[in-house]
């Protein structure tokens, strides 16, 4: 009996410290978004807080290097990142989007552009680019793929 107290305390001691550390995520101020995206990226991640970034349409706001908006983005994540201990920088965009209405393409060829605009930060956390539907589900880690160049692409209007 004491063994089997003694397994499930250690298991418990190792699910907790799984889930230790923070996340910072920049994504649109949608609210219908927020729900699924911060539980995906807590399970993804094994993180119990997620620090914030929200501007509508950010990933639209961070692919245009002509905005001033940008350099505050940026201030801000560095600033977030580096005293928070940040293990990860989710960079955002959802489908349906009113802030940046475009479609699935755009988003990803924003994602890429916004991707090089945090990069641009030089904080140490790794930056993961993700495309999430209008309920804030996970669609695709942009990421992950090597497909697109930037240089190539159309940025929406
Ligand atoms: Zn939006």
């Amino acid at each position: 009996m004491r063994y089997c107290f003694l397994v499930i305390w250690v298991w418990l001691q190792v699910w907790i410290s799984r889930y230790k550390g923070c996340a910072l995520c920049l994504r649109c101020s949608d609210r219908k978004i927020r729900k699924h995206a911060e539980l995906e990226i807590q399970y993804q991640y094994g993180v119990a807080e997620i620090d914030l970034i929200a501007l509508p349409g950010i990933d639209g706001i961070l692919a245009r290097s002509d905005l001033p908006a940008i350099t505050l983005i940026q201030n801000s994540a560095t600033m977030l990142a580096d005293k928070h201990s940040v293990k990860v920088i989710v960079m955002l965009a959802h489908l349906g989007c009113l802030g940046n209405p475009t479609d699935e393409e755009g988003h990803i060829a924003c994602l890429h552009l916004s991707g090089k605009a945090i990069q641009a930060c030089e904080s140490y956390a790794p930056t993961v680019l993700w495309l999430v539907d209008a309920d804030g589900k996970l669609i695709r880690e942009i990421s992950r793929e090597t497909t697109v160049t930037i240089e190539h692409v159309q940025l929406p209007t």
